[in-house]
């Protein structure tokens, strides 16, 4: 397939003094370091010379490629990480940071941030404090558990237990459950690299409690459940509760000498404190109800269902706790004083819950019904209709499906409202491009036959609105 390279297109590739010797290099030459804008030039070649290496004859223009580095050297001063407007309607879209906070959260953080803090200091006490006090009543509070700890992740939680509890030892887990994530998050790897003994038992569709009876040895030292946050397996399946798993550890550590006793773990990925109620069969059980089925330990994420930041929350009993806050891990995984104070105001908001609903958006978006969600499609189609002319799009209301995302609730399709363009000017695909990549806040709509949605469930304020509108009325003038 590949065709030979042309050696001659190779010495014509322009030294890198020249490139730099160029108008449009000068000028930002004065404001980077010598090295961005010398690695940038020698990117460009490089970038080149693979095209020519691989058969390519792309064409070969001093000025183009000046023009490539700079805008390649200037992109380093831009911001990488930065907001985005989510009408794609998936509410903890992964991808775009997973949950937004509540305004409490952020106001939470704010404080820390710019002053000093009792990160860890005790004002009752005077005197050194420690930073995992903060939130720790207010979980046990919300979930009933003992005690508490929260982690950089879900993922650094359920190492950090397994490397506590099951190193070493064997731990049985279902082949129902030994799930991926995504983005490597896979439990056989944590398993293995946390020095635990996976013991698989039962088939892929079923596992009966027997498959964990048999299966336990003297060097037996947890059963663990594994929450199948993002799939969701119908037909001929089993699965064993946490209360049964609960059962047949009771029986064994009967026998076992205190220090031995097999725990039993869940790991349920998105921590809900609320019963969802609108989502009838497919509600996911509360952190509440998973200590109340007899699980020693429960982890969960902060950004998932719960809507808080990123961190993994582990609850349970308070030995096995105490265990894990002197655990090396704990310190390599703990959490900073941002989202501690985002964490912690969070959680505060769920003592009212009729407020929690209210203030976290991912409770409020998950609850809102397609009539609440129509206020807003409506405002929006209405702010669009106001800037760009008919002539370029038509524009209408139509009923759709949000997704919850992040790996939870996957079988729930939650109806919406999203305004769809379909354009008499331009393409779907065309305006799509253009909002993502030329608005200064990228936006990111869906497509669906050749017309652009925007999914009003996620849009978070009119301003929001006002720059979808914008974007699209630049996106007409840069076709016209
Ligand atoms: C999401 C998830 C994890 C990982 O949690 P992070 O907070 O993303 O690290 C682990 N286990 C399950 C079952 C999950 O759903």
């Amino acid at each position: 397939m590949n065709k030979r390279p042309d050696v001659t297109l190779l010495k014509s590739l322009p030294q890198i003094e020249e490139i730099l010797k160029q108008p449009c290099m000068q000028q930002i030459a004065a404001d980077l370091p010598h090295e961005v804008v010398t690695d940038a030039a020698r990117a460009e070649v490089d970038a080149l010379r693979k095209a020519i290496l691989a058969g390519e004859s792309p064409t070969i223009n001093l000025q183009d490629i000046a023009q490539a580095a700079s805008q390649r050297a200037l992109r380093l001063r831009a911001a990488s990480l930065r907001g985005v407007i989510n009408a794609s309607g998936v509410i903890i879209h992964t991808n775009l940071g997973r949950s937004v906070l509540a305004p409490e959260a952020v106001e939470a953080v704010n404080e820390v941030i710019r002053g000093y803090s009792t990160l860890e200091y005790s004002v009752e006490n005077m005197a050194r404090g420690s930073r995992h006090d903060h939130c720790e009543q207010l979980i046990c509070a919300l979930t009933g558990a003992e005690a508490a700890i929260a982690v950089n992740n879900n993922a650094a939680a359920v190492m950090m237990i397994l490397s506590e509890f099951a190193a070493g030892h064997e731990a049985i887990v279902s082949r129902g459950e030994l799930v991926e994530i995504g983005g490597s998050f896979r439990i056989p790897d944590v398993m293995r690299q946390s020095h635990a003994d996976m013991v698989e038992v039962g088939a892929t569709n079923k596992t009966h409690i027997f498959d964990y009876e048999r299966a336990i040895s003297e060097n037996t030292s947890m059963l663990l459940k594994v929450h199948p946050s993002n799939y969701r397996m119908i037909g001929f399946t089993e699965s064993v509760s946490v209360r049964q798993l609960r059962h047949l550890a009771d029986e064994y550590n009967a026998q076992r000498e205190d220090d031995k006793k097999m725990l039993v773990y869940e790991d349920q990925g998105s921590g809900v404190f609320l019963h969802l109620n609108q989502f009838g069969e497919y509600t996911e059980p509360t952190v509440a109800d998973s200590l109340r089925s007899g699980a020693d330990l429960v982890s969960f994420s902060g950004d998932k269902l719960l809507g808080g930041p990123q961190a993994g929350i582990i609850v349970g009993n308070k030995d096995l706790i105490a265990r894990l806050k002197k655990h090396p891990l704990a310190r390599v995984l703990r959490l900073d004083k941002m989202t501690l104070a985002a964490l912690e105001a969070t959680l505060r908001l769920y003592l009212d819950p009729e407020q929690a609903k209210k203030r976290i958006p991912t409770i409020r978006m998950l609850c809102e019904t397609a009539d609440e969600v129509q206020v807003r499609a409506q405002e929006l189609h209405d702010i669009i209709a106001k800037k760009i002319d008919s002539s370029c799009a038509s524009l209408a209301i139509v009923d759709e499906i949000s997704r919850a995302g992040g790996g939870a609730l996957p079988m729930c399709d939650i109806p919406t409202r999203a305004v769809a363009l379909t354009f008499a000017k331009g393409t779907a695909l065309g305006c799509e491009t253009f909002l993502t990549k030329r608005c200064s806040t990228p936006i990111i709509a869906r497509i669906s036959q050749e017309m652009v949605m925007f999914d009003a469930r996620t849009l978070l304020s009119t301003q929001e609105m006002e720059a979808i509108a914008q974007g699209l009325a630049d996106y007409f003038a840069s076709i016209a």
